[in-house]
């Protein structure tokens, strides 16, 4: 369920865009309902439908880098300067992208975005389209989830019969075509390249870099790939302004952020809020930790961010700077919290063989390398583990990072090395009462 997101006891006066958390029933999708709450009225403004002017290229692109907006797939690059790398002037076909494959374990944002509120993804692929200079966008989504698929395609239909996509939209010299896919539920294909290979219709395997997407993407022309929350939150900032967006978060951090708060807390569910809203504040709206139980662990940003203790995710707050200082990534805002009564190397144990299972086989390290991982963990949790595990699961880590074609071989290792490095004891524990038996 779409929990009450953007609580507005605590932050009414930041509840600062309904269309993405506003009431969502499931009845209220359709375009009349998105219309309605103020929708497609940033792509009138934009076109000059509303008596002003209109907006140009260079002003949009201007009023994404002025909003702070940073991508919310995970890696938080800066938006309107991503915009900013499509050739405009170049000759040949250019393609927008959609990267719906949301996979990461904990994070379940962009599904209810699209199941929910489907056209502000349309709108914001059409306004991003207009600044890039783009006339075809494909929006990928994951394979698991086909009502979801249908959905967008309904909605991509409400869209087309009202003028909002196709030729000459609203009567202007503007067109776009935007057509959804869907995957088959790799994790792999939510790599931006892999999804390309997907979308051309080849096995799904990440390609190398460079050549990056804006130069060499899909069919080999330039790309533009953003998250679905990212093109979510574009809409908004085209109306209101880039610095009024900015101002909802903070500093390098503008806007607001959806979190997918799962694992050990009363109420989990989807919680929109601003950025820089302290980690306990998030805890205190999802209902707290268990009933009876303490904090003792949070993986902050998706199963491939390093876990925090209690003692350090309690003094943070959710933005990238704040997270990444303290150790860890924001990634895609899964927030996975733990009790304590979870043991740590049978969590280890969860995360490593889903890695392991979902690489793609292409490279070396980590084909090998996280089924090792996988194994060593395996036997440290049933008793099995011998003194030198510790290390040895270190060592892999440390020869799978950075020697990969992928993140993923790097998503692998980090949460190893985080768990070895605030759960030693655990681990150590385990082995020596393995050694015990033994002798
Ligand atoms: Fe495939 Fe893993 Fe290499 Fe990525 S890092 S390309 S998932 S084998």
């Amino acid at each position: 369920k779409f929990a009450s997101t953007g609580n507005e006891t605590c932050f009414h006066d930041r509840h600062i865009n309904p269309q993405i958390y506003a009431d969502l029933n499931g009845s209220n999708w359709s375009i009349k309902d998105y219309e309605a709450r103020g929708g497609y009225q940033a792509l009138r403004k934009l076109l000059g439908k509303d008596g002003g002017e209109g907006l140009t290229q260079d002003q949009v692109i201007a009023t994404l880098k002025e909003s702070g907006l940073r991508g919310r797939g995970g890696a938080g690059f800066p938006t309107g300067l991503k915009w900013s790398f499509m050739p405009r002037q170049f000759p040949g076909q250019k393609h927008l992208v959609c990267n719906s494959d949301e996979g990461e374990p904990g994070t379940c944002k962009d599904r209810d975005i699209l199941m929910f509120n489907p056209h502000i993804v349309i709108e914001g692929m059409i306004i991003a389209a207009f600044a890039m200079g783009i006339s075809i966008g494909y929006n990928y989504i994951h394979g698991e989830i086909f009502e979801v698929y249908e959905r967008f395609e309904a909605a991509l239909e409400e869209a087309r019969a009202a003028g909002y996509l196709g030729d000459n939209i609203l009567g202007s010299s503007f067109s776009f075509q935007l057509h959804a896919h869907h995957g088959f539920g790799a994790y792999i294909c939510g790599e931006e390249t892999a999804l390309l290979e997907s979308l051309e219709g080849k096995k799904g395997q990440p390609r190398f870099k460079p050549p990056f997407p804006a130069s060499f993407g899909l069919y080999g022309k330039p790309t533009t790939i953003n998250n679905t929350e990212t093109f979510a939150a574009v809409p908004w900032i085209i109306r209101n302004g880039g610095q009024a967006y900015l101002e909802c978060g903070k500093p390098n951090n503008g806007g607001t952020k959806i979190f997918s708060v799962s694992g050990d807390v009363n109420l989990p569910g989807n919680y929109e809020v601003p950025m820089g809203t302290p980690f306990s504040k998030l805890l205190e709206l999802a209902g707290g930790v268990r009933t009876g139980r303490k904090l003792k662990a949070v993986i902050p940003g998706g199963s491939s961010s390093p876990v925090l203790p209690a003692d350090i995710i309690m003094d943070c707050t959710m933005d990238y700077d704040s997270i990444s200082k303290a150790g860890s990534m924001l990634g895609s805002g899964a927030v996975i919290v733990m009790d304590d009564s979870r043991d740590m190397v049978e969590c280890l144990l969860r995360l490593s063989y889903f890695y392991s299972h979902e690489s793609c086989g292409q490279c070396t390290p980590c084909r090998e390398g996280t089924g090792w991982l996988w194994r060593v963990v395996n036997r440290i949790q049933h008793g099995e583990g011998r003194p030198e595990d510790i290390e040895l699961l270190d060592s892999v880590s440390v020869n799978i990072m950075g020697r990969t074609i992928c993140a993923l071989g790097d998503a692998a290792a980090m949460p190893v090395r985080a768990m070895i490095k605030h759960f030693r004891h655990e681990f150590e524990a385990k082995i020596q009462s393995a050694s015990k038996q033994a002798a």
